[in-house]
C-alpha cells in the first residue's frame, strides 16, 4: 500500500475566476487558523520521510497569511521530526504579491499555473467572477516576477473537447511567453467523444515533433512524459476542506455537476485524532467514492467511465509517443 505523503489544503472556496471547467463550488468560506494548524499537524502523522503540503482552493493566495502560517508551522515540525517538507500550490497567480514571492523564494515550492492560450482563448474559458478583471493579463503578469525570483513553476494547459482545434497554437502562444515546463491535462467531468480525443492526441504529437530537439535536451519539459499516474480520475489524494473535514479529492471532480449533494465520503476530520497512515487511498477507493458521488445518476456515471477510459487511452498514446520519438529517453523526457 502506497504511503500517503501529501495533503491538499483547501484554504478558501473563494476565487476571482469562474473557469468553465472548474468543478469546485465557490462560496465565501475560508479555513480558520486553528483548522489550518491541525491540518499541518495531521500531515506529519504520516510515516513517510518526505512530505508535501499542497495549497489549493478556490484560489489559495487570496489568503497569503494562511500560506505563511502553514509554511512556518510545517518547517518547525520538519526540524523537530527530521522529515523533509516541500510545498505545492495550484494558483491563478492573480493575488500573488511581491511580499509573498519574497517569502516563498527560499522555500522548496512548486507553483502550478493554469493558462489556456492567448488572451481571447484564455478569457473565454477563465471568466472573471466580477467585471473589470482581465484573467489573461493578470495571470501572465505574474510570470516574469516568478522567473526573476527563481520560483519553480509550470503551466497546466487544460484540453477540453471545445478547445482542441486551437490547442497547438495555444501551446505555442504560452511557449512564446517563455514557459518551458508544461503539463497537458484533459478536462475531467466532461464527456470525451472519440473525435475530440483523437484531436487531442494529434495536437500533442504535433507539439512533440515540433519541439523534439528541446524535449531531448531538457530545455522543454512535458510532465506527461514523467511519472504521472493515470487515469487521473482515480488518482485521488486526500484533501482538507475549509471546515477541517477530510475527503478523497475525486469527490470534488463532480461537485458542481452533483450540486446539492453532500460529499458522500468524509474520511474523518483533522480534529478526529486519526492519522494520515490510517487512511487507505487507492484506485479502488477512488472508484468507489466516485460511484457514490454519482448517486445512480446515469449521466454522471457515463462521464466517470468515459474519463477513466480517456485517461487510459491518452496515457497509452503518450507512452507510445515517448518511445517513438525518444527511444533513448534522454533529457527532458525522463
Ligand atoms: S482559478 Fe482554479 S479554483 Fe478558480 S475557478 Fe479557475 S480552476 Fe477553479
Amino acid at each position: 500500500m502506497r504511503q500517503i505523503s501529501n495533503l491538499q489544503l483547501m484554504l478558501t472556496r473563494r476565487c476571482q475566476l469562474r473557469c468553465v471547467y472548474c468543478p469546485i463550488v465557490k462560496r465565501a468560506a475560508d479555513m480558520s487558523a486553528r483548522t489550518l494548524d491541525r491540518a499541518v499537524d495531521f500531515l506529519f502523522t504520516s510515516s513517510a520521510e518526505s512530505l508535501r503540503l499542497d495549497f489549493t482552493g478556490g484560489e489559495p493566495f487570496l489568503r497569503p497569511d494562511l500560506v505563511r502560517r502553514a509554511v512556518i508551522r510545517a518547517e518547525k515540525l520538519s526540524a523537530k521530526t527530521g522529515k523533509k517538507i516541500s510545498f505545492y500550490a495550484v494558483t491563478n497567480a492573480i493575488a500573488l504579491k511581491r511580499e509573498l514571492i519574497c517569502f516563498l523564494r527560499t522555500r522548496d515550492i512548486l507553483l502550478e499555473l493554469s493558462l489556456d492560450g492567448g488572451r481571447r482563448r484564455h478569457n473565454r474559458f477563465k471568466r472573471p467572477a466580477a467585471p473589470g478583471l482581465d484573467p489573461y493579463v493578470r495571470t501572465t503578469a505574474a510570470i516574469e516576477p516568478l522567473r526573476k525570483a527563481g520560483l519553480k513553476h509550470f503551466v497546466v494547459m487544460v484540453a477540453t473537447p471545445e478547445n482542441i482545434r486551437s490547442f497547438d497554437s495555444d501551446f505555442e502562444h504560452i511557449y512564446r511567453l517563455g514557459i518551458r515546463n508544461f503539463d497537458i491535462n484533459y478536462a475531467l467531468g466532461c464527456l470525451w467523444e472519440r473525435e475530440a480525443l483523437t484531436g487531442l492526441k494529434g495536437a500533442v504529437a504535433r507539439i512533440c515533433v515540433t519541439h523534439a530537439g528541446e524535449l531531448r535536451s531538457g530545455e522543454l519539459c512535458l510532465g506527461n512524459f514523467g511519472k504521472r499516474r493515470e487515469p487521473a480520475l482515480l488518482n485521488s489524494e486526500v484533501m482538507v476542506d475549509v471546515d477541517g473535514s477530510l475527503h478523497a479529492m475525486s469527490e470534488w471532480m463532480f461537485e458542481s455537476s452533483c450540486a446539492g449533494a453532500a460529499p458522500p465520503f468524509q474520511l474523518g476530520t483533522v480534529y478526529g485524532g486519526g492519522t494520515l497512515n490510517g487512511i487507505t487511498m487507492n484506485k479502488a477507493t477512488a472508484y468507489y467514492t466516485l460511484l457514490s458521488v454519482s448517486r445512480g445518476n446515469a449521466r454522471i456515471k457515463s462521464i466517470i467511465m468515459n474519463n477513466i477510459k480517456t485517461g487510459i487511452s491518452f496515457s497509452t498514446f503518450v507512452a507510445g509517443l515517448k518511445r517513438r520519438l525518444f527511444p533513448d529517453a534522454a533529457g527532458g523526457v525522463e
